[in-house]
Order: structure tokens, then sequence, then C-alpha cells
């Protein structure tokens, strides 16, 4: 076959999403080295947005923005009411945009189409006009009226919202992120208009530690938190270097060859999205959680919750009905790393302190299991 037949053929295979809206090719998920909490923690997200989103921290160069545009690429297309501005879901009638909304009431339905789960990055520098929307300019000098033009969380609404280096947001833009985050909708008021949306998304950070704390305010709207590092073992580092010079040198090839493992983990987000709201946690189970956050003097409630989710996604993920002490224990450290209370005077990483924690109170799988096989 010639070159450029072959090649076309290649890349029919490849989904479409699979290249960017800037052209280039996406790394595949699957094809990312180590790094096993973080791509835990970013699967489950996708799997239950309402785990409320991960924050990434780990120095330059570790992969993290990779991984976020390669877990767009994973993402099943969604329905979406043609024409909305907001990429309404026509059948989620109580998230719907007013426009969706008049619509739906006039003529008892809404055109349906599918598109990708938007991933949306949020720069630094963007303004705050840029975030939330604004008057349309344009259409206010030429036609006279005053029309709204979205933001970028009008964009990110049912997907994610990605901000690189999270630590150096600019305080103004974390209060319009809080809010949003908050209550799934945007108010814009300014310029004479006056917009509700939805603007329902999953909040996906990353940052170097070195380079900044988080606000404590916004660091506890993370579900989960994952720390990465520097991988020091000696035969992933060379297949990290491998990879990347094959992906750079013929990405289609590179693609090509992680498609079936990419379709595999694909069908498996599927099957896992659609069993999450089957799957079950005993009463036993919360209790043991509830113990943990307890002896780590977790404040409020938000700990337990985002384990007990996670937890459940995690057992989803793994075709599982029912979640057991190991998805507990596999999710702990994520879900609370960022709620322990900091005491100057510890020297023990927190990851560390959950561990001891868990080996008090969780029991351990095959304890679990003799206790399920006692009942
Ligand atoms: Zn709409």
């Amino acid at each position: 076959m010639p070159k450029k037949a072959k090649t076309k053929n290649i890349r029919r295979r490849i989904s479409a999403t699979t290249v960017a809206s800037n052209g280039r090719f996406v790394y595949p998920f699957t094809a990312i080295v180590g790094q096993h909490e973080m791509k835990l923690a970013l699967l489950l997200c996708a799997i239950d947005p309402n785990i409320g989103g991960v924050v990434i921290m780990g120095h330059r160069g570790t992969g993290k923005s990779t991984a976020v545009r390669a877990l767009a690429d994973l993402l099943p297309r969604i329905k979406k009411v043609k024409g909305c501005l907001y990429g309404c879901g026509p059948d989620r009638v109580e998230e719907l945009c007013r426009d969706c909304a008049n619509r739906f009431s006039e003529e008892g339905n809404l055109p349906a189409d599918t598109g990708a789960v938007p991933m949306v990055d949020l720069p630094l520098g963007a303004t705050e006009d840029r975030v939330c929307g604004t008057l349309d300019i344009e259409r206010a000098l030429v036609e006279a009226v005053k029309a709204f033009e979205p933001g970028l969380l009008a964009s990110a609404n049912r997907g994610f919202l990605y901000v690189d280096e999270v630590n150096l947001l600019e305080d103004h833009l974390v209060d319009v992120l809080l809010d949003a985050a908050a209550s799934g909708r945007n108010v814009v008021e300014r310029e004479g208009i006056s917009v509700t949306h939805p603007a329902r998304f999953v909040l996906v950070g990353s940052g170097n530690p070195e380079e900044g704390e988080l606000r404590p305010q916004l660091l506890d709207r993370f579900g989960l938190y994952t720390q990465i590092t520097t991988i020091t073992d000696i035969d992933e580092r060379v297949e990290i270097v491998t990879h990347r010079e094959s992906f750079d040198n013929d990405p289609i090839s590179f693609l090509n060859s992680h498609l079936n493992e990419q379709q595999k983990l694909r069908r498996k987000i599927t099957r896992a999205k659609k069993l999450l709201a089957r799957v079950e946690i005993d009463r036993e189970l919360l209790k043991v959680i509830a113990e943990l956050c307890l002896i780590l003097r977790i404040d409020g409630h938000r700990g337990e919750l985002t384990i007990a989710r996670s937890a459940r996604a995690l057992a989803a993920f793994e075709g599982r009905g029912r979640v057991n002490s190991s998805d507990v224990q596999r999710v702990a450290i994520m879900s609370l790393r960022h709620r322990l209370r900091r005491d100057p005077f510890e020297t023990v990483d927190s990851g560390v302190r959950i561990e001891q924690a868990m080996r008090e109170v969780v029991p351990t799988p095959s304890a679990a299991s003799r206790l399920a096989m006692v009942k």
C-alpha cells in the first residue's frame, strides 16, 4: 500500500478527539508511565464528577498537563442541545439554561447532537470578563443590542476546567471559581446585562508546590489531592524517554500502537459510569470512614463524602457492585491529604499519618472478607 494511503487509513482508525483543538495529537493516557495515584484520581473524577475535581501537585516536567489533556481524549461523547451556548444536556431538564428551558416548555423537546466533553484551559492571566463572559461589544455596536458573550465558564459547562499553576491564580479569579463551583451557575451582572447560566464543571488544578500554596478555601473545594514526584526507577525513566521520542517522531504509529488499550479503557469508563448509581456501600464501612476522619481530626464532612464517592467510583471502575475496605484504603490518602490540620511541629508526611490511622481503623481485606463470610 502506498505510504500516503496507509497513513490515511491509520488516521481514520484514530478517534477524532485524539487531535486536540490546536491541531496537535494528544498523548495517549495509557502510555503514561508510572504516576498511578494521579491517573487513578483523574479516572475517578471522570467516572463521578461529584467527587469534586482534583489538584495535582508536583515538580515541573512530571507530565501533569499531559495527563489532564490525555484524560479528555478518553471520555465518552455526550448529548448536547443543538445551538445551545452552554452545551445543555437535552435529558437534564433541571439543569437547562434559560433559552433551552423556554424552548423546552414551548416545543416539548429539544433537538440534540453529540459532542466531546469540554476540557477548557483557564490561563493564569485571563481577565474576569474572559472567564465569566461579558457584553458582546461587536453586536452592541453593529446591531445596538445588548447580547451576552459567554466566557470560559460557559464553555466548561458539563466538562472540565483545567487551571495549570492553580496556586498562582489571582484571588479575584479564585473567588469566581469558588462561587461557580459551589452553585453550579455563573451569574453575570455588568454593563447593563444580567445573565445566569449553568456552569457545572470538574475543576482540575495543577501546580508546583515550591511556587506557593493554594488558598485554603480553594484547596478544600478539590475532592482529591495527588502528589507526584520525579520517578526514580531507572527502567521507568528510560521508558518515559523512549515513549516520548516515539510519539514525537511518529505520532500516528505511536497512537496506533496504543489504540486497543485506549479503546479498552474508554469502554471501562463508560461501563463504570453506568454502573456507578448501583454501587452499594455498607453502613459498617461508612462507620469505618467516619472513624478514620474522626481520629485524623478532619473538620467538616467533606472528607467522608469524598472517600465514599471515590471508593464507589473505584468499585464501579473495577466492575464491582459493592465497595470493599481495599477501595477505601486506595482512595483515603488522596481524599484526605489536603484536609489534615497543619501542625508546625509535625515532621511526618501527611500520607504517612493517614496510613497509620488506616491501620488502626480500616479492616484488612482478608479480615473484611472473613466478616462478609460470617454475615
Ligand atoms: Zn442551553
